[in-house]
């Protein structure tokens, strides 16, 4: 069983997908810790992000380790752990750039497709029910409304003890939304068929709760 999660909502994927994950008794793959940690290790190196192939020759040569935890994930670029700086403000600022160029995507892809494909697991991402698992069981779309998006990681940031200002937060996710649904190379979009959940309104529990019925309908 495969089930893919997709859509621009960053940390409700993660979270649903973990959930999901659990109840299922599947594995847990969130894909972008993996362009996260891609981009880490090219701001370590001071790469120029408007380089592609800079940036490709980077993630070719690496060793990018994901372990997968009980739906959480320990990432390790040659073998150092660099999970603490995934949603580092740098980091963040820059995935969106890396994850345009076609190489670092193919290189990621073909890894992410190696974990999958080893029995039960839920894939989150932008691009999974499109190209990398298009036969999957169930997709699932997950969108929300900027606002929504952006007062949710307001207040995971304030739970964490950092004050965001929001009107930025906004204009960051509208930046990253454009760059990932406009770039040429598998670009955010629902799968043609995928379910599509809009979570303005829904906890965690009430989105898996109605993951659950399409896969008992299936
Ligand atoms: O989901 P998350 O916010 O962690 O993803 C960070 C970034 O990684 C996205 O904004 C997108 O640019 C990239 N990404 C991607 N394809 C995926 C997962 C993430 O391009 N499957």
């Amino acid at each position: 069983m495969k089930i893919t999660i997709d859509g621009p909502v960053a940390s409700g994927k993660t979270a649903v997908g973990r959930a999901l994950a659990r109840r299922i008794a599947a594995r847990f793959l969130d894909t972008g810790t993996m362009y996260r940690a891609a981009t880490w290790a090219a701001l370590q190196r001071n790469l120029d992000f408007s380089n592609a192939d800079s940036l490709a020759k980077l993630v070719q040569s690496l060793s990018i380790e994901v372990i997968l935890e009980d739906g959480e994930h320990v990432l390790k670029v040659n073998g150092a752990d660099i999970t603490d700086f995934l949603r580092d403000p740098d980091v963040e600022a820059n995935v969106s750039q890396l994850s345009q160029v076609r190489q670092v995507r193919h290189e990621l892809v073909n890894q992410q497709r190696t974990i999958a494909d080893n029995g039960n697991i839920v894939v989150a991402g932008r691009d999974i029910g499109t190209v990398v698992i298009p036969d999957a069981n169930l997709k699932i779309y997950l969108d929300a409304s900027i606002d929504i998006r952006a007062r949710r990681r307001h207040d995971e940031m304030r739970r964490k003890g950092n004050i965001a200002n929001l009107g930025k937060l906004i204009e960051d996710i509208k930046t990253r939304d454009t760059m990932d649904s406009k770039r040429d190379e598998s670009p955010l979009v629902a799968a043609s068929d995928a379910l599509i959940i809009n979570t303005d309104r829904l906890r965690i529990d009430q989105i898996v709760t109605r993951i659950m019925q399409s896969m008992e309908q299936k």
